[in-house]
This record gives structure tokens, C-alpha cells and sequence, in this order.
């Protein structure tokens, strides 16, 4: 029995024509293209005032380490998350990224070729990359046209055989955040088994947690997980880290699977000196929540459509051609997020609120280019 395929094509059908995550352009990609030497990046939603001080001690100090294994599952880091964000250690799932544990949940809950997974259209695309990758149907239910949710499409889609809802709140691309009390009532009509995951990775920003958050509730539910970042609010994008709170048997099932040492050492260290940096977080929610108002009242005098944000990022339609003027930015080196890939809103851009210095510069880039209009 001799078989025709090379070993190339002999993949899993899933990963043939696979359709990958779509970053943001990156800073060396933008230098090289344009012949630039400065860039602004306003385009993956990073912390504007950049690595906190005492993460930069930290991994100095722990530069030594890095040839050793660290300890399985971090539980220094989960103390300290416990701590800072008033949940049990036995509920708390660290991850390399919150992306690893959008991953470890569709492994654990979702059946191949037998579960859906339901989630809002458009959403943060890791859903349904993960979700394909493991066979698992990915339904979307429409957002309404002003980005708000449409719960009764969300769950006309769900049925006996729906593993897992995923909310995104404060929402991306768009900034919504429905009040907690709409999610709780989306709980409420779901079946049971159904895990409903709220993504808070930008939850950090909104101002009334009272009103928006999940997380402090989390407790009174069995089928709740809550997700969230270090990538956003606490700056540690590129040494990935994020958690995910949720019942503790099901967080027990996460930690079988899981690859042991995803989350290193230095990263580790990192979450643990961020979240004893009041002033670093103080300082990042106050520049974001000055910026988010600048860049609404400009933009909006500009003729853009802002959408209202409680994110560390604003959705826009401009009053001219979207990939126009991105590309219009591009040349002076000011990188924005153009939502076509991923998100499929070929007329609207997502921008990631800068430092002041950042957000002025954006805004005298476009107020040059829509007069040479
Ligand atoms: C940025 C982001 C994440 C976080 O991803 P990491 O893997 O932790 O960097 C998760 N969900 C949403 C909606 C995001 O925008």
C-alpha cells in the first residue's frame, strides 16, 4: 500500500489552507518599507509608557535563572495574582498569554467534529484560529450596526452542543462593555454545560468595575471563566503572560493538560514586580483615560466616527478612504490598525491610545492629510 503524498502533503486536513492569526505591522517592518527611523505604534493595543521600572529590575535580577526550569505551574505568580485581584489560588489558570488558555479551554471542553463554539461577529480572531485548528464549528452571531450586542442572535445560536460562548468586554475592535448584569442574563438562558468565557483583557481601563467586571463574581458561578492579560495595562506583551479565573475543577482539568513550563521564569518574575507597581499602573490608566479623551474630541472635530471606548483603544471611521489614509500614516511612520484582516471592517481602523506626545503627532499627521485632500 504505497501512498501518493509527500510528506508536506500529508497534513491534517484542518492545517491545509489554515488561515493564520494577522498581526498588527511591526516597528522593523514599517523602518524598512518606508526608510524611516522613527515610528509611532499605535496598532496593537501595548502599554504607551512602555516596561515598568521594577520589571526591568526583576529580570536583571533574574537573568541568572534562565537555565533553570521554573517551578510547575507558578505559584508565587498565582499568590500574587490571588492577592491583587481578590480571588482564590485554586481558581487561577496562568498561561503563555491569555492565548494559551483560550487554547487549553477549547482542548478541554470542546469535542472534535461534535461541539460548537459561539461567539459575536466580529470578535478577537484567536476564537476561531483555535478553534479551527481543533476542528470545533465556529458560529458568529452579528453585532448590532453600533457595535452593541445582540444577545438573542448569540443565543439563537446555541444548542446542547455548544462547549463555549466567548464574550469579549470592553469589546475588540469596538471598546464596548455591556454592564455585567446583560452577561449574567446571557448565563442565565445557557445550558449548563456551556462554559461562558468573558475576555476582560482590557478590563484594567474601564473606569466602574462595580458595573462592567465579571471577575469579582466569578466565585457565585460553576460555568464562568474569566480571562485577562498581562499583554495590555501591565506592558508585558512580548514576554507573554496571562491567566484565566475560573470553577476550580475545571481549572484542575487546565493544569493536566498543560504544557508545563509555557509560562518561563522571566515572565514570571515580570507579572509578580508589575502587579506591586501602583504608580506604573496609576500612571498608565490616567494617561490612557486623559489620551482616549483627546484623540474622541480631535478625531471627532476631524469628521471621524468614534466609537465610544472603555478599552485603551478607539474604533474610527474616517471621513475619507480607510486604506487611504492608512497607508498616509504608514509614510510618516505612525502605525495604526486597519481592520480588513481579522476582523473583516474594510471601513474602519482601530487605534491604540498613545502618550500625549504620540496622540498629538497622530493627530497633526491627519489633519495634514485630510487637507491635502
Ligand atoms: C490582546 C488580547 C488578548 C491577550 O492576548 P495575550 O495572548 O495575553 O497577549 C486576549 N483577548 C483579547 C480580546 C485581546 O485583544
Amino acid at each position: 500500500m504505497s501512498s501518493k503524498l509527500c510528506v508536506c502533503e500529508a497534513i491534517r486536513d484542518e492545517v491545509k489552507g489554515f488561515s493564520p492569526y494577522t498581526a498588527g505591522k511591526s516597528i522593523d517592518e514599517v523602518k524598512q518599507a518606508y526608510g524611516l527611523d522613527t515610528i509611532i505604534k499605535l496598532a496593537s493595543n501595548e502599554n504607551p509608557l512602555g516596561t515598568s521600572p521594577r520589571v526591568q529590575d526583576a529580570i536583571k535580577l533574574y537573568a541568572d535563572y534562565a537555565f533553570r526550569y521554573g517551578q510547575v505551574g507558578t505559584p508565587n505568580l498565582i499568590s500574587a495574582i490571588a492577592q491583587h485581584f481578590h480571588i482564590h489560588e485554586d481558581s487561577i489558570v496562568t498561561g503563555n498569554g491569555s492565548d494559551e488558555v483560550i487554547d487549553m479551554l477549547i482542548r478541554v471542553k470542546a469535542t472534535p467534529g461534535k461541539s460548537n463554539i459561539v461567539a459575536f461577529d466580529p470578535c478577537f480572531s484567536m476564537y476561531q484560529v483555535l478553534s479551527n485548528l481543533c476542528a470545533v464549528e465556529f458560529r458568529q452571531a452579528q453585532l448590532k450596526t453600533d457595535f452593541t450586542f445582540d444577545w438573542d442572535a448569540l443565543l439563537n445560536l446555541v444548542d446542547d452542543n455548544t462547549s463555549i460562548v466567548f464574550i469579549t468586554t470592553p469589546d475588540n475592535p469596538s471598546g464596548y462593555a455591556p454592564p455585567v448584569e446583560e452577561i449574567l442574563s446571557l448565563h442565565s438562558k445557557l445550558p449548563e454545560s456551556c462554559l461562558l468565557v468573558v475576555d476582560e483583557a482590557y478590563m484594567d481601563f474601564a473606569e466602574d468595575l462595580e458595573t462592567y467586571s465579571m471577575l469579582p463574581r466569578l466565585a457565585e458561578y460553576e460555568n464562568i471563566c474569566v480571562l485577562r492579560t498581562f499583554s495590555k495595562c501591565f506592558g508585558l506583551a512580548g514576554l507573554r503572560l496571562g491567566f484565566g479565573a475560573m470553577h476550580p475543577n475545571l481549572a484542575e482539568y487546565l493544569r493536566r493538560i498543560r504544557a508545563p513550563f509555557s509560562v518561563n521564569v522571566l515572565a514570571e518574575q515580570a507579572g509578580i514586580a508589575v502587579l506591586s507597581d501602583t504608580p506604573f499602573i496609576e500612571e498608565t490608566l490616567r494617561v490612557t483615560r486623559e489620551g482616549r479623551e483627546y484623540l474622541t474630541n480631535e478625531l471627532r472635530a476631524l469628521d471621524f466616527t468614534v466609537y465610544p471606548s472603555l478599552a485603551n483603544f478607539i474604533m474610527v471611521e474616517a471621513p475619507v478612504d480607510g486604506s487611504y489614509l492608512n497607508e498616509e500614516l504608514l509614510k510618516r511612520g505612525l502605525i495604526i490598525r486597519p481592520l480588513v484582516k481579522g476582523y473583516n471592517l474594510p471601513k474602519h481602523l482601530r487605534i491604540t491610545i498613545g502618550t500625549a506626545h504620540e496622540n498629538q503627532v497622530l493627530i497633526s499627521a491627519l489633519k495634514e492629510i485630510l487637507n491635502a485632500e
